[in-house]
């Protein structure tokens, strides 16, 4: 992808652990790197058509100045946050924040915190089979559909279906959504899961009834595994009312694991039904 770059851009602001450098502050010097496509600007010479550094620049120092963070960690996941949000064409920034006189009684040349963050694709399946299940997943469309770190949200439309493993229960209204957000994958999940909570959800029968479920299904053409999180989903190809409703939104998404598309995997799940 194409890049805009900001190199040491000067702010003096105050940020710090101890009282004299809120107080007394200092010059920080800001590093961007913007990931965004130029193509269009670049055949059009259009300003429209990319990211103003300019209003880049502003920002950062806005953010910069106008907080006081103990942390230097904190002003990188501001500014950071701050021109992901401001500007939709940035899909990744790199930001480095370095404190040249940092309170550090060996001599040094600088100290800085480099981060990176960026919009991911997600894909999450809902489920519900307790109560007023259309409500139920209504708000959680809603609840996640209005976090600032979630934007682009599409969702399926919701069916009827069968219980899975556990049989002795009601009918599930299932479906999925697409988005983009800015939560790494394990945040994401919290998110989901913190979600499920404001459903009354309960943890009693696996794969018993419930209010809501949210399952993490795809995170860009990520593979990760681990005490808390598989992703892909490991049971998705085995299951209809999964794919279904993302065939709906995404068919074209590739699972990295099985190397077929959604649609692909649907087709074949079917066919063996
Ligand atoms: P299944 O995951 O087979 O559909 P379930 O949804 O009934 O079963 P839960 O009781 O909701 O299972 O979740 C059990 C645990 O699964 C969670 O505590 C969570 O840490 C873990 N988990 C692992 N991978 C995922 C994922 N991709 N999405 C959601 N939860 C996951
Ligand atoms: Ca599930
Ligand atoms: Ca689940």
């Amino acid at each position: 992808m194409d890049k805009i770059v900001i190199e040491e851009l000067r702010i003096f602001a105050r940020h710090g652990v101890f009282e004299f450098e809120n107080e007394q502050g200092q010059y920080f010097y800001v590093n961007a790197v913007l990931y965004t496509d130029t193509e269009k600007a670049g055949m059009l010479d259009e300003l429209e058509c990319s990211t103003d550094y300019g209003s880049v620049c502003a920002l950062i120092e806005k953010v910069m100045t106008e907080n006081t963070y103990k942390l230097i960690e904190t002003a990188a996941q501001s500014v950071a946050e701050a021109i992901l949000l401001s500007f939709g064409l940035v899909r990744k920034v790199d930001i480095e924040i370095r404190k040249p006189e940092a309170p550090i009684k060996q001599e040094f040349g600088s100290v800085s915190v480099r981060i990176s963050r960026g919009w991911h694709d997600a894909v999450i399946a809902l489920g519900s089979n307790m109560g007023d299940s259309r409500k139920y997943i209504e708000e959680a469309v809603r609840k996640i559909s209005e976090n600032r770190y979630i934007r682009d949200v599409r969702c399926s439309g919701l069916i009827v279906t069968k219980p899975y493993g556990y049989t002795e229960q009601a009918d599930f209204l299932n479906g999925a959504l697409i988005c983009r957000t800015m939560y790494s994958p394990h945040a994401l999940l919290h998110f989901m899961q913190e979600t499920e909570l404001e459903a009354d959800r309960r943890r009693e029968i696996h794969w018993g009834p419930r209010t809501l479920d949210l399952d993490l299904i795809f995170y860009d053409g990520e593979i990760i595994s681990d005490a808390e999180l598989t992703v892909p989903h490991p049971d998705m190809k085995n299951r209809l009312f999964v794919l279904g409703p993302i065939k709906e939104i995404a068919p074209y998404y590739w699972h990295p694991v099985y190397g077929r598309t959604v649609a692909q995997l649907y087709a074949e799940l079917e066919d063996n039904d």
